[in-house]
């Protein structure tokens, strides 16, 4: 960024009125490198227009790291070789800035260069050990003061220390009196006045305050966010902003977790607790002060500003329960105590309790029973080395049997009203399975569900049970104002930001909807646009639609000319294949059907898949002279929902592995030649690599089978449909793909997806009828329901549901979407935020253009919405 695009920005003039104050907190990485300043610079012009501001800097990164070894370093001449490299560090930084002035710095290295040599040094003394580490920060701010200077921005460089002094703590040991002091402020009209005045802007340190001796301290762990955070209470911001390098806060950390969502709105409560039980991205202790005085906090990423982050704020009154994150803290001892009868021992605990104290280990999470009391130690707040547990044990041998279980890793739901939400936890804790859960404690804030494992495999079995609460909905809704994109979705909108075909066709929509409604809608050029994309995936040689997804024909005449045959599973569909392609683009892939029409189907000249014994044992004049394809069960199902599965033990389709002889041997007797294999083993499927395993299998089997030429991989390629899935990535499917063509040079590829090809293309438009409000719960009825789209009450499917008529509009309701049929699972989306809507309004369902038009019913004697075209 070049610095005439900084002055164009209009500056304000010291002085003029009393504006609202505004802090932005950066960390170490944000200020050390030019372009992260020059980032910083705008940042600021950007609030200066309308507000005061105040910046909070932490020390270049690795530079408290550095202080903190020369602290730790003896001799002399060797602290001073540490303050030497620091110094150059510094220096070389603001030669590359450009700065012109860096007295300030110099006078810091100076002051640095002095406390090497310093009397107190060698004892370690923590009042010049607290001056040593503070220089990091006043490095960093001085530095910084210099170069926005240059690039125009009018700052002034401020003390901390002037305005942030320590509280009075009668038990802080004096290593806690200048390392780890806490402050405690009042708001200052006074202050943010006279500050306003005299400048509009300010750079300051995180990390450090006055100690009650009159000499340097510092704030210990989260330092640099809690300054920022005293700022704010102080000055009695609008806001305090702190930017760093990630989004904000997830519902789970996103690096394990990538499904896990931008968490854009949490009370302090909330955020307070997430934080506590294990989020890295804010600590814990800086959400006080800012919660005193109801001042919002903001967590920003750096490198995306547009980006929404996450507000912290009040709670919203009758905020409905729900569940925030997952977090976890690993390396958790649990210390198991057994008495038998303590109940009637009078002062047990107490005694069980003093030697903790004794030992100055801090409890943490406590589980009891009639003879067992177990306590959890979190090594975050105690100095756990083997001696002191050894010797702890010892203590309370005397009063208990004692167990040590360890290594462990309490994992933490986070969300407000848990006490009312455990009946819809069911479907997560079945993920824990096996898992050995040693503790659990549900804590009566109501905000917290803790249970407590072994901490081997815990990496996995967090992604199990993030992916679990994402199924039941606890995670938020695609629309919900709470929850953001997942980081994976982040990552991807990076490449691709396109909003889907029905927000740009919305008034083409609405006017259907007031003539047509409830109605199916398709856009045929978005069914053109996916199938030309699976045609980039070259490995495959053989395109079928699986028409069971959807038979209308306009879709059918797209897909058609765009080169795909079609995979039908019955004489009708196969009739209407035939419509539009020969019969040797037709693939007959049927389950149980009779043997009739087999044979009217055969009689036809499309490709026959078998998927049973029976029929060829049976059947065997229809399989004279023929190339059959066999349909084998590779022993498991994939999918989003274990109807969608199709193999495994229970599945009713293909063949088993078992029965592959008896079917060669039978093709043999009958005349028959096989010359395909087939596996689909479900739908819904978004991992690129399963398709490569399929084949993989399939070219294994096909070893036994010398006529086989073509491996057909099935379909199932899936949407995404769950809030925190993305796509499915084509071009990984077609590298994978690629592998598979080069170990199976001698074969055909053919595929038959359905679901991927239309679902998004379609949507349900239909009318709000009713709404309705029943012992908590906002229903909203619209004219349809599982008489036109099944897929929620079979599958538990989600769909996007949005109301077409305030599109836009603030999602300030939470319903459960429902339909007019007389079933009670006639629910098409549950818990859903929407704005608040009324009868007659448009309700959109999406991805409803596979299984859904196809899938209707009468029921009820209620027509079901029409499909039409666009
Ligand atoms: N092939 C076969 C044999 C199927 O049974 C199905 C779906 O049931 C498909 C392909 C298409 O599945 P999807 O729509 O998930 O791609």
């Amino acid at each position: 960024m070049g610095s005439s695009v900084i002055k164009a920005v209009e500056q304000p003039v010291a002085g003029r009125g009393v504006r609202a104050w505004v802090v932005l907190k950066f960390g170490g990485s944000s200020v050390s490198a030019k372009q992260r300043w020059e980032n910083i610079a705008k940042l600021m012009l950007e609030r200066m227009v309308t507000h005061q501001v105040m910046v909070v800097v932490s020390a270049l990164s690795g530079v408290t790291d550095a202080l903190q070894n020369l602290t730790q370093t003896v001799d002399a001449a060797a602290r001073r070789e540490h303050s030497q490299r620091i110094a150059a560090r510094h220096r070389s930084f603001a030669a590359s800035l450009g700065s012109t002035e860096p007295a300030r710095l110099e006078a810091q290295l100076t002051r640095l260069q002095a406390l090497c040599d310093d009397p107190r040094a060698p004892a370690k003394d923590f009042a010049w050990m607290a001056e040593v580490l503070a220089s990091g920060e006043l490095c960093s701010s001085a530095l910084g003061a210099a170069f926005l200077n240059t690039l125009g921005v009018a700052v002034a460089w401020l003390d901390a220390r002037d305005h942030l002094t320590a509280s009075l703590a009668p038990s802080a040991s004096p290593w806690a009196r200048h390392l780890a002091v806490n402050c405690s402020v009042h708001p200052s009209l006074a202050l943010a006045k006279e500050l306003a005045a005299a400048s509009p802007s300010y750079i300051t340190q995180g990390f450090i305050a006055r100690g009650l001796d009159g000499h340097t301290a510092i704030l210990g762990r989260g330092g640099s966010d809690t300054s920022a955070s005293y700022f704010g209470a102080l000055l009695a911001a609008e806001r305090v902003e702190i930017w760093t390098d990630v989004p904000g806060m997830f519902t789970a950390n996103p690096r394990v977790v990538p499904k896990a969502r931008l968490l854009k709105r949490l009370d302090y409560d909330e955020a307070q607790e997430i934080a506590a039980t294990g989020a890295k991205v804010l600590h814990p202790r800086c959400l006080s002060p800012v919660r005193d005085v109801n001042v919002p906090l903001w967590i920003k990423d750096t490198q995306h500003p547009e980006m929404d982050g996450t507000v912290i704020g009040p709670s919203e009154a009758g905020a409905a329960p729900g569940i925030k994150a997952l977090s976890w803290r690993k390396n958790i001892t649990l210390v198991a105590m057994e008495s038998l009868g303590m109940w009637q021992e009078v002062g047990f605990l107490a005694d069980v309790f003093a030697s903790f104290k004794r030992h100055g280990l801090s409890v943490d999470l406590i589980g009891s029973s009639e003879t067992n009391v177990t306590v959890s130690l979190d090594p975050s707040q105690n100095l756990l080395d083997p001696d002191t547990l050894r010797v702890l044990c010892a203590d309370l041998a005397q009063v208990c049997r004692v167990k040590v279980i360890a290594p462990c890793a309490a994992v933490t739901l986070v969300g407000r009203g848990m006490r009312r939400m455990l009946d819809r936890l069911g479907g997560m804790f079945a993920e824990l399975g096996s898992e050995r859960v040693h503790l659990l404690t549900q804590a009566s804030n109501d905000l917290n569900l803790t249970f407590v494992v072994d901490e081997a495999g815990l990496e996995p079995l967090v992604v199990r049970l993030h992916d679990a609460l994402l199924k039941a909905g606890m995670l938020g809704d695609p629309q919900t104002d709470d929850f953001g994109p997942s980081w994976l979705e982040l990552g991807q909108r990076e490449r691709t930001q396109l909003p889907p075909w029905w927000q740009t066709r919305r008034d083409e929509l609405l006017a259907l909807a007031q003539t047509d409604a409830p109605c199916y809608v398709l856009a045929r050029e978005e069914v053109a646009k996916r199938a030309a994309a699976l045609r980039q995936v070259k490995a495959i040689d053989r395109w079928h639609f699986a028409l069971k997804a959807n038979p209308n024909r306009a879709v059918l005449e797209i897909l058609a000319q765009a080169g795909f045959g079609f995979e039908c599973v019955s004489i009708g569909e196969v009739q209407r294949a035939l419509e539009f392609v020969p019969a040797q683009r037709v693939l007959y892939t049927p389950n149980f059907a009779a043997q009739q029409e087999w044979r009217a189907v055969a009689a036809l000249g499309v490709q026959l898949t078998v998927d049973s014994v029976h029929v060829l044992a049976n059947w065997t004049d229809v399989l004279l002279d023929r190339e059959v394809f066999l349909r084998v069960d590779l022993g498991e199902g994939r999918g989003h929902h274990d109807k969608v599965k199709t193999g495994g033990a229970k599945s009713k389709f293909g063949v088993g592995t078992d029965d592959l002889a008896a079917c060669k041997r039978l093709a043999a007797r009958a005349g028959a030649r096989i010359t395909g294999l087939h596996a689909h083993l479900g739908s819904g499927i978004l991992d690129p690599n399963h398709w490569l395993e399929v084949g993989l299998r399939l070219l294994e089997l096909a070893e036994d089978f010398p006529a086989v030429s073509v491996l057909d991989l099935g379909g199932g390629l899936g949407v995404p449909s769950l809030p925190g899935e993305s796509a499915l990535d084509l071009a990984a499917l077609a590298q994978s793909l690629n592998r598979l063509k080069a170990q199976a040079p001698a074969f055909t590829l053919w595929m038959e997806p359905g679901r991927y090809l239309v679902a998004e293309c379609g949507v349900l438009l239909a009318r709000v009828t009713q709404t309705k409000h029943k012992s908590g719960v906002h229903f909203l009825g619209i004219e349809t329901g599982m008489n036109s789209l099944l897929r929620p009450a079979l599958y538990d499917a989600r769909h996007e549901t949005v109301n077409l008529t305030r599109l836009g509009a603030a999602c300030t309701h939470r319903y459960d979407v429902v339909g007019p049929i007389c079933e009670s699972g006639d629910v098409l989306a549950r818990q859903i935020r929407l704005p608040e809507s009324f009868e007659g309004d448009v309700l959109l369902i999406a991805q409803a253009g596979a299984y859904g038009a196809v899938m209707s019913s009468n029921y009820n004697l209620r027509a079901p919405a029409r499909e039409l075209t666009l």
